[in-house]
């Protein structure tokens, strides 16, 4: 496989748990001209390059966690060699969205806002909330990251806001509510709430909240380590070379039932 992004935090987390792994092998490793490991050794015969082509030309699959620009650079690439993808890169915006559409007309692709399992399971067990619920429930997600993330909300918080989205069979663009400030009044019945919390180096909190008349109900997930993102890619990958083209997510993977979330994965309208 091909990873992008060696000298970031993902890439890096991939890379570590590729090693001493038989069923994978890294063939090349692709990063930015400016990326500082540049050159650097990053597998066994392997350093850090920038040449996008001789790195696909070399792998079956990609593994992309990088960045929108990136993502849509290397996908179009992808698609000159049917190049089998796995995509965590978040924030991606419609255009983004599209090329990744384009690639999986002609390879299979993985694309998810987070490769945990619990976080996937977590998305089913929010959809049967907010369907046994209802909208009387209000309903807030709020997500913590690390001071170096750029996009906001998290992907994973938008696939959650969707799956309570899904479970009460409404709209989330016509509920969400992504910021709050001044004198804006009371909470709007069915409002789907998304704050966002960054600092330090946490790597990925989320809490779903249904609030009752006299009772609350808190759906969380905690990430306590990237290696978590970096195995459920590495299952993507290998599960997704053979496959026939196509867009996949997680659930795919994993084999979990479909029907309870179908959110845009990644997407994130809301800018860097
Ligand atoms: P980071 O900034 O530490 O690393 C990004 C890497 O991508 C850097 O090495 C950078 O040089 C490289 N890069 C950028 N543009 C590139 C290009 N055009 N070609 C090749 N390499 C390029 O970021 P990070 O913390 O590793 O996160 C990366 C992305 O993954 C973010 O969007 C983040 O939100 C997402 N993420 C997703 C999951 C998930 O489970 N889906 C989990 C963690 C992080």
């Amino acid at each position: 496989m091909c990873v992008l992004g060696p000298s970031g935090r993902m890439g890096r987390a991939v890379l570590d748990a590729a090693l001493g792994r038989s069923d994978v092998e890294i063939a090349a490793a692709v990063d930015r001209s400016d990326a500082h490991g540049i050159g650097a050794p990053v597998a066994a015969g392997v350093v850090a390059a920038t040449d996008i082509a001789t790195g696909l030309a070399a792998s079956d699959v990609y593994i992309d966690f990088t960045s929108p620009a990136g993502t849509r650079a290397v996908a179009e690439a992808a698609a000159r060699y049917r190049r089998a993808a796995v995509i965590g890169t978040t924030g991606l915006g419609a255009a983004d969205q599209a090329v990744l559409d384009q690639l999986a007309r002609v390879a299979p692709i993985v694309v998810a806002g987070n490769f945990s399992l619990g976080v996937n399971l977590l998305l089913g067990l929010v959809h049967q909330a907010a369907r046994a619920l209802g909208p009387e429930w209000d309903a807030e997600v709020v997500e913590t990251h690390h001071r170096a993330k750029r996009d906001a909300p998290s992907g994973t918080a938008l696939m959650i806001a969707h799956a309570v989205a899904a479970g009460r069979g409404v709209d989330y663009d016509r509920v969400k509510r992504h910021t709050r400030d001044g004198d804006i009044g009371p909470r709007a019945p069915g409002e789907i709430g998304v704050s966002s919390i960054r600092g330090g180096d946490v790597i990925g909190e989320h809490t779903a909240y249904f609030f009752g008349g006299a009772e609350r109900l808190e759906i969380s997930h905690r990430a306590t380590s990237r290696a978590i993102f970096a195995v459920g890619a590495l299952r993507a990958a290998t599960w997704a070379v053979g496959q026939p083209p196509g867009r996949y997510d997680m659930l795919d993977v994993l084999g979990l039932s479909r029907g309870a979330v179908s959110p845009p994965v990644g997407v994130n309208t809301s800018g860097q």
